[in-house]
């Protein structure tokens, strides 16, 4: 056997690969996607081996120590995904890989912990070992001690030791709890169980942890229901795409409640037949209880869970599971785009246009791109699902780059609301002022109250109040170039467009209509509510936004009074929008549209038009046909319109002619490069001098523009400057700009993140 070399990329961050020599006793043992301990410099270091070659450009190589754990961690096909993450998203590849592999699997590799368990004495132990193929028993299905005994220490415990307290009341609670769980909720656990332990209270043995997250639910299994017509041509499309040898894009464009969810079951039943496995990924919110049933309920013990809720120990748990096969579906957020399901059939992105699939650190990969990456590397079926899919995934279906299934209909035939549009320049014409409630609007809620039906209110006012509009005539100061709402810094009061970086002095009157009163004069939700609740003084009225749910199940608990109807009115952001489902609301009124529309983002209209969309769709999903007023300054807004007829392909027409004209996505890709710096006149400095270099280098394949302040030039002492480039060619260019930047030395004390295909340019 010839002397043979490792490629390995080591865990400390410096973007290469360095070459080891493998010795004879572990060269049956290393391949690629095996981790490895290497010596480094004076220390021993962890790396992957990402590749094998006969020789090395280098003498004298240093031999691989050992190898660690029983196998490949990761499959040849996710490394090569990683290292196409790093050059399109232009981040160093030990950055990718730590996105692919979640840490702690990359640590503690192999290592299915031994816990503390601890149960009231006389409690049989949970069923060690991996996880039954049969939905997971409950808690409940154990033989339970008698509590007594330990329920009457309760008491006398509160006064003397209280920390004994509260751990034993935990344990009667959940019928036992692992030792590190009780330590998560403050310090002195072990030490309380030890004493509880003394007194003969509870045992505490050592057991094989088996963590799965569904354990603690019991749940329903459900059969296949019959499709309806629509669902049945959407399925055989997409059991066509994982048929062939290489499989296409499906864009399944359902309107919410057309049923989607049941094709996506369908479909990778059609995978798990062929022996195949499938990944869906959900957006976090919506990965509810709810959501998680579905699938285990179709797919009892095969379905793995991961999202950032979970432990770490039972993240490293459900990613084994799917390693070696003993679940071969994973469901998750953003991240379960990497899940080393093997082989692979399948992958279902639900609400694809989602942002929070775009990871908001390095690398800022989009899950639904790399989905679609991962499709083609492992020649597996990729289908995207939305109501209101992405200008770019519709587009891709126009051209025929993915294929198209649409279901425009609801299964249960109920009829979408009526959308009204309320022009707020007339009631301010007729008030004199700009309200926050149109006449029309507070008649309805009147109306409803009165039915006992429910209603809710929607504002979108994340404190972005950032752009010039007139509340008489509706005009927005707007940059001609770009067609997009100058930013309004109040501090020296100038306009800038972000994306050019021009600059304006501020207006004294508006353009429009020549009013003296053109600013901008924001309600946030807050005032909302005082305001109603003074207005319908019986009504029950709550607010929920990031204000009121800041503790950790405040947001369940006032939607299940919004649920069980101890609530009249909620006032709400679009925390109140997605995916909520209420069948006694009734009526929804949407209070200021144009808030969303005015944010310096060329995606501002899309995003209201989906915002505007999925506000309409909770309304009437009971029995009762739903209303939904939009309160606008600009009713003849494209976005509003197309809303208000429920109208996708209208929007996506015209939004793609204007995207089109100015060369936005899709028809460029955008990178923001954002710098930062106590100093403002430092960020300012090294920014602009950074956009010139820039443009030198990255022509004529870029347009590189000039260093603007962010439209939040200021987040927690830090000054915020952008530089935007636009190109056609993001995976050249993505290449040419990392190594730019890495030539370029910015100074330590300006750090700097680079957003390709960014979203939200704020
Ligand atoms: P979507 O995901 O498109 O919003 P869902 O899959 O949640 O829609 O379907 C809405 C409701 O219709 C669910 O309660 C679901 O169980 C039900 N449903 C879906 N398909 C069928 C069908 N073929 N027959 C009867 N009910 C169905
Ligand atoms: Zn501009």
């Amino acid at each position: 056997v010839p002397d043979r070399v490792a490629k390995v990329l080591v865990d400390v961050a410096l973007d290469r690969e360095f070459d080891y020599h493998v010795p004879a006793h572990l060269a049956e043992r290393v391949a690629p996607g095996v981790q490895v301990a290497v010596p480094f410099g004076r220390r021993e270091t962890r790396g992957f081996v990402v590749g094998l070659a006969e020789r090395s450009e280098r003498s004298e190589l240093k031999p691989i120590r050992a190898v660690v754990g029983k196998g490949p961690v990761i499959s040849e096909k996710l490394l090569e995904l990683a290292r196409w993450m790093s050059v399109y998203y232009a981040a160093p590849v030990e950055q990718a890989l730590r996105a692919v592999l979640p840490g702690v699997v990359r640590h503690r590799q192999g290592r299915f912990k031994e816990r503390l368990f601890v149960t009231l004495r006389g409690a049989e132990a949970p069923a060690a070992g991996p996880a039954a193929d049969a939905v997971a028993p409950g808690p409940c299905d154990r033989p339970a001690p008698d509590p007594t005994p330990a329920l009457r220490l309760l008491d006398p415990l509160r006064l003397r030791a209280p920390r004994q307290a509260d751990v034993l009341e935990r344990v009667i609670a959940t019928g036992g709890a692992y030792v590190h769980q009780l330590a998560r909720a403050g310090p002195g656990a072990e030490a309380a169980v030890r004493a509880l332990e003394k007194k003969g209270v509870v045992t505490v043995r050592k057991e094989t942890e088996t963590r799965d997250p569904l354990a603690r639910h019991t749940i329903l299994k459900t059969e296949p229901l019959p499709l309806m017509p629509q669902q049945q041509d959407a399925l055989r499309l997409i059991a066509q795409a994982i048929d062939t040898r290489h499989p296409s894009v499906v864009l399944l464009h359902g309107v919410t409640g057309s049923g989607k969810t049941e094709v996506y079951l369908q479909a990778m039943d059609h995978v798990l037949r062929q022996g195949k496995g499938a990944i869906v990924l959900v957006p976090e919110i919506a990965l509810t209880p709810q959501t998680l049933e579905r699938f285990q309920g179709r797919f009892a013990g095969q379905v793995a869970v991961l999202h950032s809720g979970l432990s770490e120990g039972e993240r490293h748990d459900e990613w084994h599971r799917l390693l070696d096969g003993r679940a071969r579906i994973a469901v998750g957020a953003r991240s379960a785009v990497f899940a080393p399901v093997c082989p692979l059939g399948l992958i279902v992105v639900d609400e694809e246009q989602e942002h929070t699939y775009k990871q908001d650190e390095a690398p800022r990969y989009n899950a639904r791109d790399m989905a679609v990456m991962r499709g083609r590397l492992e020649d597996c079926a990729v289908v995207l699902g939305s109501a209101t899919p992405a200008l770019e995934s519709f587009w891709n279906a126009r051209t025929g780059k993915y294929a198209l299934a649409a279901m425009p209909h609801r299964v249960d035939h109920r009829r979408m609301p009526a959308v009204r549009v309320v022009d707020m320049r007339v009631e301010a014409e007729r008030t004199g002022r700009v309200s926050v409630f149109s006449r029309e609007l507070l008649d309805a809620i009147r109306a409803r109250l009165d039915r006992a039906e429910q209603v809710m209110l929607f504002l979108n006012r994340r404190g972005y109040a950032t752009s010039l509009l007139c509340p008489k005539c509706g005009h927005v100061a707007t940059c001609d170039q770009c067609c997009l709402p100058y930013t309004y810094h109040r501090q020296n009061p100038r306009l800038s467009c972000h994306l050019c970086g021009g600059l304006r002095p501020v207006p004294d009157r508006c353009p429009g209509c020549q009013d003296p009163a053109f600013k901008f004069a924001g309600v946030g939700t807050q005032r909302a509510e005082e305001a109603i609740a003074k207005l319908f003084p019986k009504a029950a009225v709550r607010r929920m936004d990031a204000d009121t749910t800041a503790t950790k199940d405040a947001h369940w608990h006032i939607l299940r009074e919004f649920r069980t109807g101890k609530i009249d009115i909620l006032v709400g952001t679009q925390m109140i929008a997605k995916g909520l489902d209420f069948p006694n609301v009734t009526l929804i009124g949407v209070l200021h549209a144009d808030l969303g529309m005015h944010m310096p983002d060329f995606r501002a209209g899309e995003r209201t038009f989906q915002l505007l969309t999925q506000v309409a769709g909770r309304a009437g999903r009971g029995e009762i046909p739903g209303e939904v007023f939009v309160q606008t300054f600009t009713p003849f807004h494209p976005a509003v319109q197309a809303a208000r007829r429920l109208d996708y392909e209208g929007f996506f027409e015209q939004e793609v002619e204007f995207r089109r004209q100015l060369q936005y996505p899709p028809f460029s890709h955008l990178v923001c490069l954002e710098l930062r710096s106590r100093v403002e006149a430092r960020a300012q400095f090294v920014a602009a001098a950074l956009s010139e270099r820039l443009r030198k280098e990255l022509a004529p394949q870029a347009a590189v523009a000039a260093a603007a302040p962010a439209p939040l030039p200021k987040v927690k002492g830090w000054y915020r400057f952008q530089i935007m480039i636009r190109t056609r060619a993001m995976q050249a260019v993505a290449a040419r700009l990392k190594v730019a930047l890495q030539a370029a030395r910015l100074p330590a004390d300006v750090p700097y993140s680079v957003d390709v295909d960014a979203l939200a340019i704020l």
